[in-house]
């Protein structure tokens, strides 16, 4: 399945949610928050096209990672791209992280949205707001951004 990307995927980083994780950029973004600090994945047609078997071989060449974050980007425009890559690091014991500028109770209200939404264990919604911005906050820009823990346990390893 194609997917288009902002770059190749992260193996250790610690400042996209908690513990040492993946990280994978979808490319585009429709919301173009002023001050955003990724404005290269705004573009629909930008960043480059691969498919997700590639992701996961990348992936599966993570040492020490029990996590993956979905991040752009709007993961939420290539949900079917994007949860064949959560459905597979689930299956190998790890929690999924999603950002999106999009608000939780939006993405509940959109049936096209459950597949993804469905395999996430914490969502980071919300657009960036400027006048919001505290960098103290973790794992978020700005103060209207919330972290929704959508499941109390992680997935079991198989
Ligand atoms: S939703 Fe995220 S990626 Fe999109 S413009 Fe806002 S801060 Fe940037």
């Amino acid at each position: 399945m194609t997917i288009r990307l902002a770059a190749p995927p992260i193996l250790n980083s610690i400042v996209d949610g908690e513990g040492v994780r993946a990280v994978v950029w979808t490319q585009g973004c429709l919301l173009r928050c002023p001050g955003c600090h990724n404005p290269h994945t705004h573009a629909l047609d930008g960043g480059f096209e691969t498919d997700t078997e590639r992701v996961k071989f990348d992936l599966r060449r993570a040492k020490g990672v029990r996590g993956l974050t979905l991040s752009g980007g709007e993961p939420f425009l290539q949900v079917a791209a994007c949860a064949d890559i959560a459905r597979f690091v689930r299956a190998l014991g790890w929690d999924v992280w999603c950002y999106t500028g999009l608000l939780h109770e939006q993405l509940r209200a959109d049936p096209q949205s459950r597949p993804l939404l469905e395999l996430i264990d914490v969502l980071v919604d919300g657009p960036f707001i400027l006048a919001e911005r505290d960098p103290l906050l973790p794992f978020r820009g700005s103060r209207n951004q919330r972290v929704i823990r959508l499941r109390e346990t992680p997935p079991v390893a198989p």
